[in-house]
């Protein structure tokens, strides 16, 4: 038996989204920009999704847009700067390199940019406080942290965030990528008064290739690449209908049984968790974080430990497998909060998905007793 543990990196097509990305690629070939019938057809089934799409997240529609993926949407709220004058950008230490690899590219266009440390895997508003400059332009702060599970404090960001914006009488956009929030942990957008997030597909059963922008005031955003005008302007090229299909179709299976499963998923964190602790490994993930994601120090490097258990068909990541490119993204994550750099370079990310089940995870931890740690 295959133990898939790997699903902050991607989860597995649900047959629902599989379905509804083949019915939709049959069914409604148009494009939803062309003005004849066919087009028209897609374009309704288009609208018809993003009010699903948005009413499952709890926003109106017209602050949703369908884009190629998480990294794309933050790419589409980053590049928008260039088109401003020069400022500060804030972000954490912590964040995914979708945001980080943002901070050379404004940098060598005049931007002054700062990272906020996370120690224990947390940012601490007061640190945010002491950054806040009347340049400051953007903040962006992770919602649930890839490589720990750590949820960031949001809503108590944010409002550091409004009252410095009362004194200094200039908004300040708040970006929080909210990949690993959405349908794991309790997440609403509106409360937490974020003006901009980005979500993926295929962490939640959906395709690869679909993510969604959530834009708390569009009119005031600018894109770089508008293209044909398609998205309301705001993400230019032609829409991936099936893919938005089979999105909002996991969206809908995943968030309909969303409180069972992360208290199901819970109780299998908290077993793993515990049979690690009694196996002498440290637990990197700190308390607070989200039911479906467990980082520990193996006693080996992650990479050596990793292939050691994928040679007995269980997958896990070492560090950040979205991120195997740039190797060492994991570590420097585990760094920024704090962790000695010889558990960081030793670090194993155990990731579950709602579909993972009790039978897998006591495999997990017999391979693991199993595999011992090559003391
Ligand atoms: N942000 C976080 C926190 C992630 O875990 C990922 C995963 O790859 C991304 C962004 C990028 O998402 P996508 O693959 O949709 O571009």
């Amino acid at each position: 038996m295959d133990l898939y543990f790997d699903n902050a990196a991607t989860t597995k097509l649900s047959e629902r989204a599989l379905a509804a990305y083949i019915e939709t690629s049959r069914a409604i070939w148009g494009n939803p920009s062309s003005v004849h019938a066919k087009g028209l057809e897609a374009k309704r089934k288009l609208e018809e999704e993003r009010i699903k799409a948005s009413s499952l997240i709890g926003i109106e529609a017209g602050n949703l847009f369908f884009t190629s993926g998480a990294t794309e949407s933050i790419a589409a709220v980053f590049s928008s700067l260039l088109f401003t004058t020069p400022g500060k950008i804030i972000i954490s230490r912590i964040e995914h390199e979708a945001v980080s690899s943002w901070l050379p590219v404004l940098r060598q266009h005049g931007w002054k940019t700062a990272e906020l440390r996370a120690k224990g895997g947390f940012v601490d508003p007061d640190d945010l406080k002491a950054e806040l400059t009347p340049d400051t332009k953007l903040v962006a702060v992770m919602a649930v942290n890839n490589v720990t599970g750590a949820i960031q404090p949001i809503s108590r960001l944010v409002s550091v965030v409004r009252e410095y914006e009362k004194e200094n009488r200039r908004h300040i956009f708040f970006f929080s990528d909210s990949v690993q929030a959405l349908g794991k942990t309790d997440y609403e957008i509106e409360s937490l008064g974020i003006d901009g997030a980005s979500f993926s597909g295929h962490k939640i059963n959906g395709p690869r290739g679909i993510g969604m922008l959530y834009l708390r005031n569009p009119s005031s955003f600018r894109p770089i690449a508008p293209a044909g005008g398609q998205e309301k302007g705001k993400r230019g090229g032609t829409e991936n209908l099936p893919a938005i299909a089979a999105l909002t179709a996991a969206m809908e299976e995943w968030l309909s049984g969303q409180k069972e499963s992360n208290m199901r998923v819970q109780a299998m964190k908290e077993r793993i968790v515990s049979a690690l602790v009694e196996m002498d490994y440290d637990i990197l993930s700190p308390v607070c974080s989200s039911p479906y994601i467990i980082s520990f120090a193996s006693r080996l490097p992650s990479e050596v430990y990793t292939r050691m258990l994928s040679d007995k068909d269980v997958f896990v990541s070492s560090g950040s497998a979205c991120s195997n490119n740039a190797k060492g993204e994991g570590e420097k994550i585990l760094l920024g909060m704090g962790i000695r750099p010889e558990k960081a370079r030793n670090a194993v990310r155990i990731s579950l998905s709602n579909s993972t089940t009790e039978e897998e995870t006591e495999a997990l931890i017999r391979i693991i007793k199993e595999t011992g740690n090559g003391r």
